[in-house]
């Protein structure tokens, strides 16, 4: 199977808005503490074919209840249903497609000494039990990981192709990595795409992308 993931600029922002705040200003708990992890659920279309499943993720909503820490974050669980319940009133046009949390790291030689972008084990793990998630996807939940850290210079940049799975762009001091995974059965057993050699194309700038020998018009056999 190959999985293309494509996220709606709205949905995007308001992931990287759920990345900044955790990191910037924590989650308003007395502690105060910040560089915390947050999550949220993500809602869109799905076209399903033989070989593929085309994800467009076009609603994000960050949830509230989610226990956040600066290594962890742990849903509610009953956060996800309450919410999904709502959008199949609202935007019954919508399902649910899988959910995202955040990695915040303090500088990018961070990121880069612990590959702080990559889904870790427990990401693999928790989404590989969560019984909820894989029923109400179809077995075949999306997981998006957004990484945050604050870099010291800025240059002009644009978005960056780290990975087929992995898309990196950069707002103010703040940079950000985003990667996908696509859980699947294979027989009975949950399996879920990895970090590498993995066939999700996460693909955030397809506008300005062209394949090689890629052609619209079919040419009439000579
Ligand atoms: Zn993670």
């Amino acid at each position: 199977m190959f999985y293309r993931v494509l996220i709606s600029n709205d949905a995007l922002g308001s992931m990287a808005l759920a990345a900044i705040e955790a990191y910037c200003r924590g989650d308003g708990r007395p502690t105060g503490r910040k560089g915390l992890e947050t999550l949220g659920y993500v809602w869109g279309h799905k076209k399903i074919s033989d070989d593929s499943i085309i994800y467009n993720v076009s609603k994000i909503s960050v949830s509230l209840s989610a226990t956040r820490h600066r290594d962890w974050v742990r849903a509610d669980p009953e956060a996800g249903d309450l919410k999904n319940s709502f959008m199949e009133r609202w935007s019954p046009e919508l399902s649910l497609l899988g959910d995202f949390h955040t990695h915040p790291y303090a500088s990018i030689d961070e990121v880069k000494e612990v590959s702080g972008f990559e889904f870790s084990d427990a990401d693999f793990k928790s989404l590989e039990s969560d019984d909820w998630l894989w029923e109400k996807t179809g077995n075949a939940p999306l997981m998006l990981a957004i990484t945050i850290c604050r870099v010291q210079r800025v240059h002009l940049s644009q978005g960056d192709q780290v990975r087929n799975n992995v898309g990196s762009f950069s707002v103010g001091e703040f940079r950000f990595w985003v990667n996908a995974a696509v859980g699947s059965l294979d027989g009975e057993e949950r399996t879920c795409t990895g970090n590498k050699r993995s066939p999700v194309f996460l693909d955030l700038h397809s506008r300005f992308f062209n394949l090689a020998s890629d052609r619209i018009e079919r040419r009439l056999e000579e």
